[in-house]
C-alpha cells in the first residue's frame, strides 16, 4: 500500500472557477497591484493601510519583531472608539445610519452615528463612575441588542479591555472567563430572545458571579421585562445609570499597544484560551480588509455580517471594521427561523442589504430548508457574499452563488481565527478570480505558505500544514497570564523556522490556489494515506440527497482507521428511502467516483442533526467518540447537547 507520509493527500479535484466581472472590477476598491506592492515594501503598505485611521499621535516605526511578541506602529496614539464613531460625525456624518437593528420579536431600533457617539459617551461616564479605569477588564454578557455595541465601545473608549461572553454560554463558563480576566464590572440583561420567548439571562449571570470577588458591579440592561433577583449596592439598572449621564465624553489617545480585549477561543478543540488584542493594528487590519474582501462603499453600502457578538466575526466585522469604515450596517437579535425560515431574506429585502456575511453551518442550514423559501424574496440589492468559520463545501458555494447570490455576486472564502484578529486568506472581489470551496490565496500583505511537517513549502497539487510566516497588524499579543501556553501553542510546531501555526491543513490545487481542509487533529489516516475530512465531507454534500456530512476517522483493525461518515438530507428528500441500504450504498459509491476508493466510507449513519459548537463548528471529536464506541467526551460546549444521545443511540441501532 502507498505510503504517503504525513503530507495530505490531495484527493478531491473541483475546476469550476469564475472570474470577476468587468462590471465589478471597474468599480473595486481593491486592484491587482495591490499584491505586488506589498511584497515589495511590506511596512510601507501596511503604513498606507494605517492612515485609513486617524491617529493623534502618528507612530515612530511600523513594526518591531522581537519573535513571537509584536508591536505595531510604535509610538502612536489613538482612541478606537473615536474613530469608530466621533470623526464621522466630525466629518459631517452624524445622520448617516449606523445600525438598522432588528429585535426578534420585530421591534427595531435605528441608531445614527450621532447617536451612537452620545450612547458610547453616556455609556463611558457610566463605567468611569463606576471606577473603571483604562487597563480595568469589563465582562460582557448580553444578547445582540444595540447596547453591546455601546458597552464595547464604551470600554475603548476608557482604555479597558472588554470580554464578550456568548450570550448562550453557561454559568460556569461566564464564571471562569471572569476569573481569568479577573473582571471589574459585568454587563448583562434581564433576559434574552431565544426562538420567541424570553428567556432570563441575569439569573445565571447571577450564579457565574455568586463567588467571583473581583466582581464589583454588575450593570443590567432592560430586554425583556423578565423578573429579576437583584443585590443591592452591587447591581444597577442600565436606564438608571446610563440616562443620566453626559452626553459629551473626551476620548482619550491611548498607546497604539494599549490592549483592546479578551476574546476566549470558542473551544473545539479544547480548553479555551484568552486571546488579547491590542488597539492601532487590530483597528488598521479589520478596516483594511472590511474595505477590501467586502468591497465597502461608506454611505452606500448596506452591511450584515449574521455573527454572534460573543465571536471574533462579531468583533472584527460588526464593531470595529464596520464602524472604523463608517458603515451602515444591519444587526439581527434573533435566530434564522424565527418566526419562520425566511427570516434572513426577509431582513436583506426590507433594508437592501448589498453585503452578507454569513457561516458554512447557516448555509447548509439553508441548503437543508430548500430553495423554495429564498426564492419568495427579492434578493437583487446583494453584490458581495462572504463566508466564515469552517470549510465551505463545493456545493453549499454553489447553492449560495446560484440561490442567494444569482450568480451575479463574487464569494468571498475568508479564512481566519480569533487569533489572527482579522482576515487573512481570502479572494479579492472584482480582483480575483473565486473557485468554490476555495479561499484562494493571502491578502495583500500577508504571508500565508503550506508547508510539510519539516517545515519546507509543498509545491502545487500538494497539502500540509498552513502556516504564517510574517508578523501581522492584527496577530494576537498572547494568552491573557499564560505567557508559555502562547509560545507552545502557537510557536513550537515550527520554532526552527519561527512559524506561526495555526491548527489548520490546507493544499495547493495546482493553479496554486489555497483550499483550507479543516484541523490536522481531524485528519484521518486510512490505509498509511492521510485524508482530509473536509473533502469527503464535501464529496457527500455533492450528493443531490445530501445537505450536510460529517466525516471522522474511527479505528480499524485492517486500515488503522476507517471512515465514518454522519449525513443529513436535504428538505424534501424522502428518509426512508435515502436511509435505505441502496441509498447508502450509492453514497458510499459516489464518494468512491468524486475522489476515490481509499475515501469510500466504511459506514454512514444518516442522522437529523450534528454536534455543533455555539459557533456553529462540527466538533468532530464526539463523533469520533461514538464511532469507536467510546463514552462521549465533554459537551460543555455544544449548542444542544441532547444530539449526542440522538446519535449514540441512532449508532447501537445500526449495529
Ligand atoms: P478553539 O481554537 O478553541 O478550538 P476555534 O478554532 O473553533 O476554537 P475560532 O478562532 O473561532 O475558534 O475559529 C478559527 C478556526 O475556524 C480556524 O482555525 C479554522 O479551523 C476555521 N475556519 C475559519 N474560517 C475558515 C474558512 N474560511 N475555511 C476553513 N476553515 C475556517
Ligand atoms: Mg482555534
Amino acid at each position: 500500500m502507498a505510503e504517503s507520509g504525513a503530507t495530505l493527500s490531495n484527493l478531491s479535484t473541483e475546476s469550476r472557477s469564475f472570474p470577476p466581472s468587468e462590471e465589478f472590477a471597474a468599480q473595486a476598491n481593491a486592484t491587482e497591484d495591490w499584491y505586488d506592492r506589498a511584497d515589495g515594501d511590506r511596512e510601507a503598505f501596511w503604513a498606507e493601510q494605517a492612515d485609513r485611521l486617524s491617529w493623534a499621535q502618528k507612530w515612530d516605526k511600523v513594526l518591531e519583531w522581537d519573535a513571537p511578541f509584536a508591536k505595531w506602529f510604535v509610538g502612536g496614539k489613538l482612541n478606537v472608539a473615536y474613530n469608530c464613531v466621533d470623526r464621522h460625525v466630525e466629518a459631517g456624518h452624524g445622520e448617516q445610519v449606523a445600525f438598522y437593528w432588528e429585535g426578534e420579536p420585530g421591534d427595531t431600533r435605528t441608531i445614527t452615528y450621532a447617536d451612537l457617539q452620545r450612547e458610547v459617551s453616556k455609556a463611558a461616564n457610566a463605567l468611569a463612575e463606576l471606577g473603571v479605569q483604562a487597563g480595568d477588564r469589563v465582562a460582557i454578557q448580553l444578547p445582540m441588542i444595540p447596547e453591546a455595541v455601546f458597552s464595547m465601545l464604551a470600554c475603548a473608549r476608557l482604555g479597558a479591555l472588554h470580554s464578550v461572553v456568548f450570550g448562550g454560554f453557561s454559568p460556569g463558563a461566564l464564571k471562569a472567563r471572569i476569573e481569568d480576566a479577573e473582571a471589574k464590572v459585568l454587563i448583562t440583561s434581564d433576559g434574552q430572545y431565544r426562538r420567541g420567548k424570553p428567556v432570563p439571562m441575569k439569573e445565571n449571570t447571577d450564579e457565574a458571579v455568586k463567588d467571583t470577588p473581583t466582581i464589583e458591579h454588575v450593570l443590567v440592561v432592560k430586554r425583556t421585562e423578565t423578573d429579576v433577583p437583584w443585590t443591592e449596592g452591587r447591581d444597577i439598572w442600565w436606564h438608571d445609570l446610563v440616562d443620566r449621564q453626559s452626553e459629551e465624553h473626551t476620548p482619550e489617545a491611548f498607546d497604539s499597544e494599549n490592549p483592546l480585549f479578551i476574546l476566549y477561543t470558542s473551544g473545539t478543540t479544547g480548553k479555551p484560551k484568552g486571546i488579547l488584542h491590542t488597539s492601532g493594528g487590530f483597528l488598521t487590519q479589520t478596516a483594511y480588509t472590511h474595505n477590501a474582501v467586502f468591497d465597502h462603499k461608506p454611505g452606500e453600502s448596506v452591511y450584515w455580517c449574521t455573527a454572534d457578538i460573543g465571536w471574533v466575526t462579531g468583533h472584527s466585522y460588526i464593531v470595529y471594521g464596520p464602524l472604523a469604515n463608517r458603515a451602515t450596517s444591519v444587526m439581527y437579535e434573533g435566530t434564522p427561523n424565527t418566526p419562520h425560515e425566511g427570516r434572513h431574506w426577509e431582513i436583506i429585502q426590507k433594508y437592501g442589504v448589498s453585503i452578507y456575511y454569513t457561516a458554512p453551518t447557516l448555509i447548509r442550514t439553508f441548503m437543508k430548508w430548500g430553495k423554495d423559501i429564498p426564492e419568495k424574496y427579492d434578493l437583487s440589492s446583494l453584490r458581495v457574499l462572504g463566508t466564515v468559520g469552517e470549510p465551505i463545501n463545493p456545493e453549499a458555494w454553489m447553492w449560495y452563488r446560484e440561490n442567494i447570490g444569482h450568480n451575479n455576486c463574487p464569494i468571498v472564502d475568508t479564512w481566519w481565527q480569533t487569533e489572527t484578529g482579522a482576515i487573512m486568506i481570502a479572494p479579492l472581489p472584482g480582483v480575483s478570480a473565486t473557485k468554490p470551496g476555495s479561499a484562494m490565496r493571502a491578502l495583500p500583505g500577508i504571508a500565508a505558505t503550506v508547508v510539510d511537517e519539516n517545515g519546507t513549502p509543498v509545491g502545487n497539487g500538494e497539502g500540509g500544514y498552513l502556516v504564517l510566516d510574517q508578523p501581522w497588524p492584527a496577530m494576537l499579543r498572547g494568552i491573557w497570564g499564560d505567557e508559555e501556553r502562547y509560545r507552545d501553542t502557537y510557536w513550537s510546531r515550527f520554532a526552527d523556522q519561527g512559524y506561526y501555526f495555526a491548527g489548520d491543513g490546507a493544499k495547493y490545487d495546482d493553479d496554486g490556489a489555497m483550499w483550507l481542509l479543516g484541523r490536522v487533529d481531524d485528519v484521518m489516516n486510512v490505509s498509511g494515506h492521510r485524508i482530509s475530512t473536509t473533502e469527503v465531507e464535501s464529496a457527500l454534500v455533492s450528493h443531490p440527497t445530501v445537505a450536510e456530512a460529517a466525516v471522522v476517522g474511527a479505528s480499524d483493525p485492517t486500515t488503522g482507521q476507517g471512515i465514518v461518515a454522519f449525513v443529513i438530507l436535504r428538505g424534501g428528500v424522502a428518509e426512508d428511502e435515502a436511509k435505505g441500504e441502496e441509498a447508502i450504498k450509492a453514497l458510499r459509491d459516489h464518494v468512491s467516483k468524486e475522489i476515490g476508493p481509499i475515501a469510500k466510507p466504511r459506514q454512514i449513519m444518516v442522522v437529523d442533526e450534528l454536534p455543533k459548537t455555539r459557533s456553529g463548528k462540527i466538533m468532530r471529536r464526539l463523533l469520533r467518540d461514538v464511532a469507536e464506541n467510546r463514552e462521549v467526551g465533554d459537551v460543555t460546549t455544544l449548542a444542544d447537547s441532547t444530539v449526542m444521545d440522538l446519535i449514540s443511540s441512532g449508532m447501537k441501532d445500526n449495529k
